[in-house]
């Protein structure tokens, strides 16, 4: 083989390469986005509220490099949060709805000193906000009159469930059937 065409054969390898990679990249991408928008539950609007991606994310998973994927049973609670709770809260209120911790996996709930029977680690449970705690309280309302929900609590902020003006964010959990805890 002359020098020259060796030169294209090693060419051409080259660039079969590089599609195949581009490829199985552009694959992967495609997977991510559909895993955390079309795998979860929309609304009765049909709209996506809350993707997978938001109900794993961690800042301090991510500070500390723990990993915070949710199991499969875990994901089915998480479904059943949504639908049940978070989707309908959040087309009552007619705004974004934060949730600043979803799903935890031993690792992060205890870093992040959390109860060891936590319905955070079944995927369960959703610490949720409006961002601003005055407007929390609406969300603390209206879980207690739809009494969806499993546990409901009051976490921080100002007051109490019954002397207060607002919570810093509302723990809310869901399970079926409810367990004995469903109190505030
Ligand atoms: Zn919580």
């Amino acid at each position: 083989m002359s020098s020259k065409k060796l030169k294209i054969s090693l060419i051409a390898i080259a660039t079969i390469i590089i599609i195949i990679v581009a490829a199985y990249g552009f694959k992967k991408i495609r997977y991510k986005i559909m895993r955390s928008k079309e795998t979860f539950v929309p609304s009765e609007s049909g709209n996506n509220y809350f993707s997978l991606e938001e109900m794993q994310h961690s800042d301090t998973a991510k500070k500390y490099g723990i990993s915070n994927i949710a199991p499969p049973e875990a994901v089915e609670n998480l479904k059943l949060l949504i639908k049940n709770v978070l989707n309908p809260l959040r087309e009552a209120l007619g705004e974004p709805v934060y949730v600043a911790s979803g799903y935890r996996s031993a690792k992060l709930n205890e870093t992040v000193r959390g109860s060891d029977a936590s319905d955070h680690l079944t995927g369960q449970a959703a610490d949720i906000t409006l961002k601003n705690p005055k407007d929390n309280k609406k969300i603390w309302d209206w879980l207690l009159r739809q009494n969806k929900y499993d546990q409901i609590i009051w976490e921080k902020g100002n007051g109490s469930p019954a002397t207060g003006t607002y919570p810093d964010w509302v723990h809310v959990s869901y399970a079926e059937p409810k367990s004995l805890r469903n109190l505030p």
